[in-house]
């Protein structure tokens, strides 16, 4: 199968070195910049309107209900939106211009990356009828929480990677993976994956990556899950989700969405509109700084392990060029020191903020085991490696040398005191 993300693809290329072709697709950074905008001059306006109208005038209320009716089957509206839980054109502009950056016909937004999954999930179980579920560890910690518990009538299997052929059953509704995965970013093979599911739909959780990392779909995700309350949003200030998909799944979600009300408010999705313009940019700078601080961090006396795609070798190494143009913004790394010593890290740093989340513009770093992943029971803990001296970064557009002395004077301090560097 011939892929579609390549290193050396002009969709990608972000250096600026310019080998005399013009390719006529256009670049990433170009179609984000006007992804979802394409009504405005028409409109009349340059910036997106944030239309916070909960319900709208019915044009001849005396017509027929056929946009309701539309709507009401997961559909676009025909004329106006007629009610918020329904349909909001801000959201909506939103929602076209990430599957512009997909690469997919449509996309579905949600009030969190949470609300987003257990749609994908009511939705495939629609779709279907089976009950059962494939699931690939690690995933998120709600994920995995979510999946384990028996909220939605749902049965998961827990399996390794190349073991999802043999964990299919007639009942089988959707098969479940997260690349890069959390905390540790591993890496799943999505075409392989996709190859063993078959028939069976395959929702790949790509919040790591973005699109301008990795675009699923074309390997043939089904599904295409963010949370874009991460880097899509990318400035902390917005929950949010979004499925990028084909048109049939777009409209069992929208269904699932209005039955449910789980629907993003118009704000979040003016602002996620606003965040796609420098989404490649961001990723770009933050994935290059993290590959630089993973770098640094390997060489580091107290620093026993270092996550980070990028310096995966054998394996699944191949995969970072090829499947992914980049590991990404994110790192963790196990200190060479106990649990309560990996923690104090915390409150030594100054630039970079202990807290949950990634992908803002500014950098945070976490403890999985005692945060996002402490609902995770101790073997599944165990199984994604998440250990007591785990800390994931995100990394944010700080100048990479300003957190390379927050993190190196905030290690030694909490590893080795008697070694504390002032400056
Ligand atoms: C944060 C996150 C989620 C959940 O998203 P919310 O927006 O917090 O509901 C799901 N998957 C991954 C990989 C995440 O990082």
């Amino acid at each position: 199968m011939e892929m579609k993300i390549r290193l050396d693809d002009p969709r990608f290329d972000l250096s600026g070195t310019f080998d005399g072709t013009v390719d006529t697709a256009p670049a990433l950074a170009t179609a984000a910049v006007h992804a979802g905008r394409h009504d405005l001059r028409h409109l009349g306006v340059h910036a997106p309107p944030l239309d916070l109208s909960t319900t709208y005038p019915l044009l001849d209320p005396l017509a027929g209900t056929a946009s309701l009716d539309a709507m009401a089957a997961g559909g676009e509206p025909q004329g106006n939106s007629v009610y918020g839980r329904l349909h909001n054109p801000t959201v909506a502009r939103f929602e076209a211009g990430l599957a512009e950056l997909e690469g997919t016909s449509s996309s579905v937004a949600f009030a969190s990356g949470m609300a987003a999954l257990t749609a994908c999930l009511l939705a495939a179980k629609q779709r279907h009828g089976g009950h059962h579920v494939i699931a690939v560890r690690p995933l998120y910690g709600g994920s995995d929480h979510l999946l384990n518990s028996d909220l939605l009538g749902l049965e998961t299997s827990w399996v390794q990677a190349d073991a999802v052929a043999a964990a299919l059953r007639p009942e089988t509704a959707l098969v479940i993976i997260e690349t890069p995965a959390n905390p540790t970013l591993q890496l799943v093979d999505i075409a392989a994956v996709v190859r063993q599911a078959g028939e069976v739909p395959v929702l790949v959780d790509s919040t790591f990556a973005t699109p301008v990392l990795q675009q699923p779909a074309q390997l043939g995700a089904a599904l295409v899950l963010h949370s874009a309350t991460k880097f899509l949003g990318g400035h902390g200030d917005v929950l949010a989700g979004a499925v990028a998909c084909d048109a049939s799944w777009a409209t069992l979600l929208r269904q699932v969405r209005l039955i449910t009300g789980a629907i993003l408010h118009p704000l979040g999705g003016y602002l996620l509109h606003r965040g796609l313009a420098t989404l490649p940019m961001r990723v770009e700078r933050a994935s290059l700084s993290a590959e630089q601080l993973a770098r640094r961090l390997q060489g580091h006396p107290v620093v026993r392990k270092v996550f980070h795609p990028n310096l995966l070798t054998g394996g699944l190494a191949h995969l970072v060029g090829q499947q992914m143009r980049h590991g990404g913004a994110v790192l963790a790394f196990e200190l060479a020191a106990d649990e309560a010593a990996t923690r104090s890290l915390l409150q030594y740093l100054e630039l970079i903020t202990p807290a949950v989340s990634l992908g803002s513009v500014d950098s945070l770093i976490q403890h999985p085991a005692s945060l996002t992943h402490r609902v995770v029971d101790a073997a599944a803990q165990e199984e994604g490696g998440i250990h007591g001296n785990l800390l994931r970064l995100s990394v944010g557009l700080e100048a990479v040398d300003d957190l390379w002395l927050d993190l190196d004077r905030a290690i030694h301090r909490a590893v080795e005191p008697s070694r504390v560097l002032t400056r």
